[in-house]
């Protein structure tokens, strides 16, 4: 791959280069309080305030069409974004799956009245959104999604269970999955009939129900639907489109990763300063030495992964095997840092988040768990590697396509 960038790419990274350098340290300075110090992240409050800045310079939502407020950027340019994104380590937007998932959807599958409905909210941080896909026995394997919404005149009638909603709770709303004609599972067509709607999370019949996780958040729902009305003007595309629909967007959430890789890297520097300051005999460590130059190592070749996969969309061929390997290594990469990151502090490890001693407001230590949701999100770990062994290396099996 040719790694130089041409004019209109350096002059879309050097614009955005100085709006950063303009704007983000007297925001992080203005809204930093005690309490988004003591959680460590940064609070729904923050994050508003910070994609409704990032929208008044055209930045928050850069792959959208110009006619709704994006800038139309091409592959390489949203790798820069996520990139410099990473690098300057923003506070992270109010609503990411809004901007990245469904307001593309909305793009390309709404109809003028949805798209003017709510676009400028999703943009703008108006309203949160959620993305609610997954069910008890349709993770993975998505397609066996059973929430039922059957059509009542200008309504459906929605009935069922979503899980792992993650933000629901502070939703206003989200786009669903449901399934339109029950009998498509069993004439082995699970495919079909499964349709898209925007749902308005405070309709009656909707409850939702935080999942605490291992890291002690309550940051993903259960949703539960009872004879929930949802009208006919919410349909995101044609009954029995919503497969399309939801596949539409997949390639922008991959190349978030390039982001997540740069992420990575700037850890794995904040850790080694960090252990400088609080345990720095961890460093003199040549186990640690070495756990820390593998780690670097497999950053720098996991990003250039990303870059070939890249490259290949650029030439209009197919970016995998290079897509799933990428999500293989970033999410081992993810916890390994994490680990490392804990071991690296020593007994200050185990300081909990929001403890008065704890490092860095417990970030770390608060990452040791939270990152085993790496393995699971977005294709678990054993699915990638079914595509690997199935489509790339074609092993005999049981996974094997014609
Ligand atoms: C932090 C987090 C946030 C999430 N947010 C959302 C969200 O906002 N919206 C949403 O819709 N969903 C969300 N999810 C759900 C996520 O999409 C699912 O967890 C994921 O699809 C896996 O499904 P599952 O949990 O049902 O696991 P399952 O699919 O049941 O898998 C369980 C285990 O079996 C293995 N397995 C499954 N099938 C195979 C196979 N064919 N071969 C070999 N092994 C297999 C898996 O690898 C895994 O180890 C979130 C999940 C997490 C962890």
């Amino acid at each position: 791959m040719d790694f130089s960038l041409d004019a209109e790419d350096e002059a879309f990274r050097d614009e955005l280069r100085n709006w950063l350098d303009e704007h983000l340290q007297q925001f992080l300075a203005d809204t930093e309080d005690e309490d988004q110090r003591a959680a460590g992240v940064p609070s729904q409050e923050r994050r508003k305030a910070w994609q409704r800045l990032m929208n008044e310079g055209g930045w928050a939502a850069v792959h959208w069409s110009t006619e709704w407020g994006g800038r139309e950027t091409t592959a390489v340019q949203r790798l820069i974004y996520s990139e410099l994104m990473a690098e300057y380590r923003t506070p992270g937007m109010f609503n990411t799956n809004g901007i990245w998932q469904i307001g593309p959807m909305l793009i390309q599958w709404g109809t003028e009245e949805q798209k003017n409905r709510w676009l400028p909210s999703i943009i703008n941080a108006d309203d949160h959104w959620c993305q609610g896909f997954s069910e008890p026995d349709a993770g993975n394997d998505l397609a066996n999604l059973r929430t039922l919404a059957i059509l009542d005149g200008d309504h459906y009638v929605v009935n069922g269970q979503k899980i792992w909603i993650s933000t629901a709770h502070l939703a206003k709303w989200g786009l669903f999955l449901f399934r339109t004609d029950p009998t498509a599972i069993g004439r082995g067509a699970k495919h079909e009939g499964i349709t898209a709607f925007i749902v308005d999370l405070e309709s009656p019949g909707v409850e939702r129900r935080p999942i605490r996780d291992m890291s002690g958040e309550e940051m993903f729902n259960e949703v539960y639907f009872r004879d929930v009305h949802v009208p006919v003007d919410c349909r995101l595309g044609g009954e029995g489109e919503g497969w399309m629909v939801a596949m539409s967007t997949l390639g922008f959430e991959r190349v978030g990763i390039a982001g997540q890789i740069t992420s990575l890297a700037a850890d794995l520097r904040a850790m080694v300063e960090m252990a400088r300051s609080v345990n720095p005999d961890a460093l003199a460590d040549p186990g640690i030495a070495d756990r820390l130059a593998r780690a670097w190592t497999e950053i720098e070749l996991t990003r250039l992964l990303v870059y070939r996969a890249l490259s290949k969309v650029m030439r209009g061929e197919k970016n995998w095997p290079e897509v799933p390997f990428s999500k293989l290594q970033w999410s081992m990469l993810a916890q390994t840092l994490a680990e490392l990151a804990v071991d690296l502090l020593g007994p200050a490890g185990l300081l909990a988040r929001g403890g008065p001693d704890a490092v860095d407001r417990g970030k770390w230590t608060r990452l040791y768990s939270f990152q085993r949701y790496s393995t699971i999100g977005g294709g678990s770990t054993e699915v990638q590697k079914n595509i690997i062994a199935d489509r790339a290396i074609k092993l005999p099996g049981q996974t094997r396509r014609p």
